[in-house]
């Protein structure tokens, strides 16, 4: 057997174990049901998953899944068999978000900031010990991650955050102003980067702590939303104490870290994990043969640029699967974001070119007001994880060895 057709068979008994696994509990979590082909229930539908006040339910219920999934090695194929994993690839991963997407099951939201940018960051940069307390409370779903990286004077250029911490014995004393921070009306734990070097360059004067949003002086207050959600944040940071164990890599490396959740989390926000899910598509599908008659010429051009978008996707999405070439490898999650956000926006216009003015005002008919959340939450996916113009500069100076831009042009 050669090492590939190994390596399909391992895949394939992997997956039949899952599917049965999941099927098993599958009724627990409310898993399986086809929206698009009931035309009744919630037909919620958003492009920003938002967790707003009053979800309390709906988190203990990810929270009970993803525990579920861990203790049967579901939760993380890939990772070492001592913090809860079981040593196989990330395809194996690849294959749980696939097929409980297919399945209808919840979507994690609550959990894709401490999955998808606070874990990668401890795995690659944490020492043993912090890795053995944090991984296995993440995966499991027993700690909520939150990432404290944007500060009012500090988005795009957040080399230039301006939270400090201060040594004090085996603490170190943090106090700053975090803000747009998803989930921690939710998190048990935050990502934070602060400046511990005053002196030294901007970049080189980093350093990346968790900490316990539970702190004695971590204030946490929402901000609204024009989806009327209220799922991110302002953080206060009043001389919060944090032990020298709760830092991520070296001090004075923390840019390296954010290098590492950043790129993590734009590769994220496409794929299974992203916003162009099955569910959406089917959805999509599902309204536009609906409503198909109703729609002219216009809707065609709009049905021919909806589906581009999401192939152009879908294609990058498989071929960071497979691999990049090492010169494109550093920027994939930049492209797979101005991809994504591209197919979203085409969604968006489809599904307004269908609707029309349902679009606007709750009638009450199932699966059409419910596509203006999707609507006004793109705009928020050009910012999120770093704005288009960010993504646009990463990809024309790593990638292509562009020069920068002079300053004052
Ligand atoms: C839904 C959502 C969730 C978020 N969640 C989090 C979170 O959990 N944690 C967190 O830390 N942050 C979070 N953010 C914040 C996000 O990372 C920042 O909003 C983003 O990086 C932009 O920073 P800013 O808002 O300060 O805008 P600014 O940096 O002030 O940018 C303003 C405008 O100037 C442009 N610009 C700035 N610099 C350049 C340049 N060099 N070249 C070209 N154009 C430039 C930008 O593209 C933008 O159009 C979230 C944002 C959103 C929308």
């Amino acid at each position: 057997m050669t090492i590939t057709q190994e390596r399909q068979t391992d895949l394939t008994d992997f997956r039949d174990g899952l599917r049965a696994f999941l099927r098993r509990i599958a009724d627990d979590f409310g898993a399986g049901a086809r929206l698009s082909d009931e035309h009744q229930g919630c037909d919620r539908i958003a492009s920003v998953e938002e967790l707003r006040e009053g979800h309390e339910d709906r988190v203990r219920l990810v929270r009970r899944l993803q525990a579920a999934l861990y203790d049967a090695g579901y939760a993380w194929p890939s990772g070492p068999t001592d913090h809860g994993g079981r040593g196989l690839s990330a395809e194996h991963d690849l294959e749980v978000e696939r097929l409980m997407n297919e399945m209808g099951f919840p979507s994690r939201e609550a959990l894709f900031v401490g999955l998808n940018i606070v874990a990668p960051a401890v795995r690659h940069h944490g020492g043993d010990e912090l890795r053995a307390r944090v991984l296995p409370a993440l995966y499991r779903g027993d700690a909520i991650g939150c990432q404290l990286f944007s500060e009012p004077g500090a988005g795009s250029d957040l080399a230039g955050v301006s939270a400090r911490a201060v040594r004090d014995g085996n603490d170190w004393i943090i106090t700053g102003q975090k803000v747009w921070t998803s989930m921690a009306h939710l998190a048990d734990l935050g990502e934070a980067l602060v400046r511990t070097d005053p002196d030294a360059p901007k970049h080189a004067g980093l350093t990346m702590f968790i900490i316990d949003m539970d702190s004695p002086g971590v204030t946490v207050r929402p901000i609204r939303q024009i989806t009327g959600g209220a799922a991110f944040n302002e953080v206060f940071l009043d001389e919060v104490r944090v032990p020298d164990a709760n830092r991520i890599g070296g001090a004075g490396e923390g840019w390296r870290v954010a290098a590492t959740s950043l790129g993590s989390e734009r590769s994220s926000m496409s794929g299974s994990t992203g916003p162009v899910t099955p569910h959406v598509l089917d959805r999509l599908h599902g309204l536009t043969g609906r409503l198909a008659a109703e729609a002219g010429p216009v809707h065609h051009e709009q049905v021919a640029r909806t589906v581009t978008a999401v192939a152009a996707l879908r294609a990058a999405e498989e071929l960071t699967e497979k691999s990049w070439s090492h010169t494109l490898a550093p920027i994939s999650g930049s492209v797979l974001k101005m991809l994504m956000v591209r197919a979203v926006d085409e969604i968006g216009r489809l599904a307004q070119s269908v609707l029309g003015e349902r679009i606007y005002f709750d009638s009450g008919e199932w699966d059409t007001y419910a596509w203006s959340e999707f609507v006004l939450g793109a705009p928020a996916l050009h910012i999120a994880g770093g704005t288009d113009e960010i993504q646009l500069n990463v990809i024309a100076q790593r990638g292509l060895g562009l020069p920068r831009p002079p300053k004052n042009t």
